[in-house]
């Protein structure tokens, strides 16, 4: 009989246990977990801080004895692994209970630890009051600070995906909240525009976002008899608090990886092959600590999130028991809700894609979640990325209230599948009047983006506005201009084209703007035919509305 010992018994841990178990019946598999909880709901943890998810048990999805009774597997919380012996092929265990340590003899390891929240060593960082999120008791300490100090006032560090849930479910309980982010962005998994939708929204529930804002030190608040803190910013300020919560990102738990000599990544992760084999053949690695290909460069990341972290546990006990399987690699397909807005996100964004020298074209398109005359019609921003010699899809953003996340998934499937705008354009979907429509906005951004690709369509950007010379043209209706001015040089409202085409010049290029891009589209179509340089300012006045006052991702 064989024994397989898997390190850490949350997301890939506990996936690759099951599934093992599902392959051999005879195999000998001890899991094993530091913290006193196996297999718990990581992810629901913002929504127990606020009583949303109300019980402790609610989060926590299996025990040991669930463990045993339907798999047979021997799961042991509180048994960290102090070290890895790969010649004597033994690991090394100290029971928290009574600090004993013991040994246990393995054919294959499974590192599945997990990543740690990054505590930055800036002065006074130890205070009390001052926490992380990663752990169910975490929560339980979290929580019963705001009932004994009655917080009234949070600074929250980081406005990355758990910065922002953390910061709805603490509003939700009335803490007034001060999100605080170095970038001058939120949520840098997206482009700045497409960013700027929910820096609104989280300003217009109250919270108090200050980007471009690093923190650089913390103090107890001078005579308080309180615990009251005061977070110090770079510029100069500081804000007062009664709970600060980091979450500025995470860190690979690869210390014993790199103790028994395990390759690493550049940033400290543990290296894999496409079967989730480390540098030692007989000890694989899933998860937040580990480095993989990236789906669409061929190149190496590491993306800390749920999905990736339970496929590459399932795909690991493949392995182990001897079928031929082979990791596709991530593309960092997340999603986030704040405050009624939900934020999706696939592949590359047009920062990534430039980064890594990949010659792209990105479009814009704000269609609605479903046909507008269906009652609650509401507008989804996405952006398309894709080779612009080759029309490959790279990546796709959509913040809105109703549906994102739903297009995104679709693309997220293109993309793994190597598909091009033109499949985007062709793609399938249903449709009813109230979940969609018969050009659904995913075949809208792939029209766009396919139109671009023959030639059909030739974009700008806002940044390029009026560059070159151009003549910059608004064919929205006079009511349309007057409400939402934009600064244009020539308005002809998109009917009376045809009949006003002399005030147009044939020797300079004309950008061509309207709401969104459908009325510019049509004009450009109407103007190209006839000899005029008609672009599209991509995404229209509502991509411009995002679009100023960020910096551009070319
Ligand atoms: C607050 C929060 C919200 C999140 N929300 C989302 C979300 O909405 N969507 C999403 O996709 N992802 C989300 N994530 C990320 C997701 O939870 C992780 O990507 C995922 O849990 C990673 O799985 P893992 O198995 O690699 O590590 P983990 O789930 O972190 O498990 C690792 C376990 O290993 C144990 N361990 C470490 N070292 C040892 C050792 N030496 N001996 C024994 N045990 C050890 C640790 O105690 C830990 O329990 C969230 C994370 C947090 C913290």
């Amino acid at each position: 009989m064989t024994t397989t010992i898997i390190i850490g018994g949350v997301a890939g841990g506990a996936s690759c246990a099951a599934r093992l178990r599902r392959n051999d019946e005879q195999m000998n598999i001890v899991v094993l977990e530091r913290g006193p909880h196996v297999s718990f709901a990581n992810c629901g943890l913002p929504y127990y801080l606020s009583g949303i998810i109300a019980k402790e048990e609610e989060l926590l999805l299996a025990t040991p004895e669930f463990f045993k009774q339907r798999f047979n597997i021997d799961v042991r919380t509180g048994n960290g692994v102090t070290s890895i012996d790969r010649k004597k092929r033994v690991v090394k265990v100290r029971r928290s209970e009574d600090s004993k340590e013991y040994s246990l003899a393995y054919d294959h390891v499974v590192l599945a630890p997990g990543a740690s929240p990054i505590r930055p060593p800036l002065p006074g960082i130890d205070l009390p009051g001052i926490f992380s999120l990663r752990t169910v008791p975490d929560s339980n300490v979290i929580k019963s600070w705001i009932h004994q100090h009655k917080v009234k006032r949070a600074v929250v560090i980081g406005g990355g995906f758990i910065g922002i849930e953390v910061t709805e479910n603490l509003h939700h309980l009335g803490i007034a909240v001060t999100l605080i982010e170095r970038m001058n962005q939120v949520m840098v998994a997206l482009d700045p525009e497409m960013a700027q939708p929910l820096a609104n929204q989280l300003r217009s529930a109250g919270v108090d976002l200050r980007l471009g804002c690093e923190v650089t030190a913390f103090e107890k608040k001078p005579r308080s008899r309180k615990d009251e803190l005061v977070v110090k910013l770079g510029n100069g300020e500081q804000v007062e608090a009664d709970l600060v919560i980091l979450a500025i990102g995470v860190r690979p738990e690869s210390e014993l990886a790199k103790a028994c000599g395990l390759d690493l990544g550049p940033r400290g992760h543990i290296v894999v092959n496409s079967h989730m084999r480390t540098s030692d053949p007989n000890i694989f690695a899933v998860g937040d600590a580990v480095e993989v290909k990236c789906a669409i460069t061929g190149g190496r990341t590491a993306v800390p999130l749920a999905g990736p972290a339970n496929r590459q546990g399932r795909l690991a006990a493949d392995v182990i028991v001897g079928r031929r399987r082979s990791f596709r690699g991530v593309q960092g397909t997340a999603v986030c809700g704040a405050f009624g807005l939900t934020v999706a996100t696939t592949g590359l964004n047009e920062r990534a894609a430039r980064a890594h020298g990949i010659p792209c074209e990105v479009v814009y398109a704000h269609p609605r979640n479903h046909v507008g005359y269906y009652p609650g019609a509401s507008t989804i921003n996405m952006k398309l990325v894709f080779d612009s010699g080759t029309g490959r899809v790279l990546g796709a953003q959509a913040v809105g209230m109703d549906g994102a996340e739903r297009r995104i998934d679709v693309i997220a499937m293109a993309i793994q599948m190597g598909a091009t705008v033109f499949d985007l354009e062709e793609t399938e979907l249903c449709y009813a009047p109230q979940y969609g429509a018969a050009k659904d906005p995913v075949n809208m951004v792939g029209m766009v983006a396919a139109n671009v690709m023959r030639g059909d369509l030739t974009i700008a950007h806002w940044d390029q506005m009026a560059s070159g010379g151009a003549l910059v043209l608004d064919v929205r209706t006079a009511k349309e201009v007057k409400d939402d001015p934009i600064p244009t040089s020539l308005h002809i409202p998109i009917d009376e084209l045809r009949s006003r085409l002399k005030a147009l010049p044939k020797n300079k290029p004309i950008q061509v703007v309207c709401g969104v891009g459908i009325r510019a589209y049509n004009a450009i179509r109407i103007l190209r035919q006839r000899g005029y340089q008609a672009s599209l300012l991509s995404g229209g006045v509502s991509t411009w509305r995002y679009h100023k006052g960020t910096k551009p991702s070319r």
